[in-house]
């Protein structure tokens, strides 16, 4: 397995902050999510980056018992690794605790951005979850498919980079390309 060198050092730049400014300087664009996907024999990580405006329905602070109620259910949504990630049932793929990093009010950061419609508000923000799963038989992995344009209807898109045997490349997903074919 003369790719798995590569493969692990691919990985470890997951984890270099050079690699996480990188995807800090990720356009904030509606409708638009991110995910970084890394494929390392058995071992399998998701990380998902989209903005509040598709997970939550805005981007401020919740102002009433309703939007708060709209902020929990989204956390619970994100968090729900089942239904955002399926994988071929042979591969026997179990998860390990997703983390969700949810921006405070203050880390609320207005920058330039690339959509329209929505100048009533200055700050932007994103959530990012990172997933982690095991798979015991990798070698049935084949495709990682996608819930998150039925959970999030607002999502419209997905770039994704994606590492495995092959080394790295870029897709894009959408609700009817939601199937992420890896290339073992
Ligand atoms: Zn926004």
């Amino acid at each position: 397995m003369t790719v798995r060198p590569l493969c692990a050092a691919l990985l470890a730049a997951f984890a270099v902050p050079s690699f996480v400014a990188a995807q800090a300087q990720h356009a904030h664009v509606h409708g638009q999510a991110f995910v970084d996907v890394a494929v390392d024999g058995g071992q399998v990580e998701i990380q998902l980056r989209a903005t509040a405006q598709d997970l939550v329905g805005f981007e401020r602070k919740p102002a009433n018992p309703e939007e708060e109620a709209r902020v929990s259910a989204a956390r619970k949504a994100v968090l729900d690794h089942a239904r955002l990630w399926r994988f071929s049932v042979a591969a026997r793929c179990v998860a390990e605790g997703p983390v969700l990093e949810v921006p405070g009010a203050g880390d609320a950061h207005d920058h330039d951005h690339d959509h329209e419609g929505h100048d009533d508000h200055v700050a932007h923000s994103d959530w990012t979850v990172r997933y982690r799963f095991r798979c015991s038989a990798p070698e049935a992995l084949r495709a990682i498919e996608s819930g998150m344009f039925a959970v999030f209807p607002s999502l419209q898109s997905a770039t994704v980079q994606v590492i495995d045997a092959t080394g790295a490349r870029e897709e894009t997903l959408t609700a009817s390309a939601n199937r992420l074919v890896l290339v073992r």
